[in-house]
């Protein structure tokens, strides 16, 4: 029969074996940063910055966003909070930044290319961002969502570099920025795979579209290999690549990332507990066989069913 349900992380990420896996939550305002805390996240993977910008008809000021991310900072002291600048566009468009009226908003001008021609509402963001932290003794990361090429990472780099924001790294949503990885984190310190984002422009299928969910999977090889790819950009510049879209919330899936090279996972807080209970039932050898196995598959349904009888009891009795 079924265990209780879990509902806090005991213990930091590790595998069976010890291999340290930093397990993060994705939270979206304050609130959620004080609700993962709670949990027992060690740290926030992904903080979505949008909810400050969304509803309005001008961004808010850097003081009101000075408060909104010391209140985040404050939930995690001495832990890692990866903060990531406005994702404005495709499905959340902004008057102040992105354009009406494009023929295709996914492909067009979001996440960091909303920066070319409004650069003052990413620097009032990342000076916000520097005087929260300068206050707190959070671990301060700094990401870009929508990075495509080694110039626009090099960009960002610069821009961060300029408000004394040391720590800033990537998301790699594109399929581009997953297959030429080392060139992005060759000033860039990490990566972290928007696997929503990097599933849908993989497999050219719209993540809104309930009626493509057999296309807009994780476990579709080709978004397996593009993850492989891309910690493989990782190791050769010696850089930390991270997961924190909704793959990393699923307990089956989460060793084979881990498998595939991946050394943090970032997740809704709830499902925290599951996921470090599946990685310290596995060792890091089982997880890359487990990431072997899933990429030795020709559909997402073989993969995942391959890697869920291979993990067979230790889901079962996740209840
Ligand atoms: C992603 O694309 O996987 C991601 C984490 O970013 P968002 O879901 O906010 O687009
Ligand atoms: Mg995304």
């Amino acid at each position: 029969h079924a265990r209780p349900r879990r509902t806090r992380l005991e213990h930091p990420g590790r595998t069976a074996d010890g291999h340290a896996v930093a397990l993060l939550a994705n939270v979206g305002d304050p609130a959620g940063a004080v609700a993962a805390a709670d949990v027992g996240a060690e740290g926030i993977g992904l903080f979505r910055t949008e909810f400050g910008f969304l509803g309005r008809t001008a961004p808010p000021t850097v003081q009101e966003q000075v408060a909104a991310y010391a209140q985040v900072f404050a939930a995690f002291p001495g832990r890692r909070v990866v903060i990531r600048t406005l994702d404005a566009g495709a499905d959340k468009p902004l008057p102040f930044v992105t354009a009406a009226g494009e023929p295709n908003p996914a492909l067009g001008v979001r996440g960091l290319r909303t920066s070319w021609a409004h650069p003052a509402v990413l620097d009032d963001q990342l000076a916000a961002i520097a005087q929260a932290a300068a206050s707190s003794s959070a671990d301060v990361w700094v990401m870009a969502p929508m990075v495509a090429t080694a110039d626009e990472a090099d960009a960002f780099v610069d821009r961060c570099t300029a408000h004394g924001l040391a720590h800033a790294g990537i998301m790699v949503e594109v399929p581009a920025a997953a297959l030429r990885s080392a060139d992005l984190l060759d000033r860039a310190r990490f990566a972290s795979l928007g696997t929503n984002d990097l599933t849908q422009y993989a497999m050219a299928a719209d993540r809104e579209l309930a009626g493509l969910a057999q296309l807009s999977t994780p476990w579709q090889p080709a978004v397996l290999s593009l993850v492989q790819l891309a910690c493989a950009g990782g190791v050769a510049r010696d850089r930390p690549v991270g997961v924190c879209g909704e793959a990393a919330a699923d307990p089956a899936l989460a060793p084979v990332l881990v498998g595939l090279g991946v050394t943090s996972l970032s997740m809704t807080a709830r499902a925290l507990p599951d996921v470090g209970a599946v990685l310290a039932s596995v060792t890091l050898d089982e997880c890359r066989a487990l990431a072997a196995l899933a990429l030795a598959q020709r559909t997402p349904d073989e993969a995942r069913s391959a890697v869920r009888a291979s993990l067979g009891d230790v889901l079962d009795e996740l209840g």
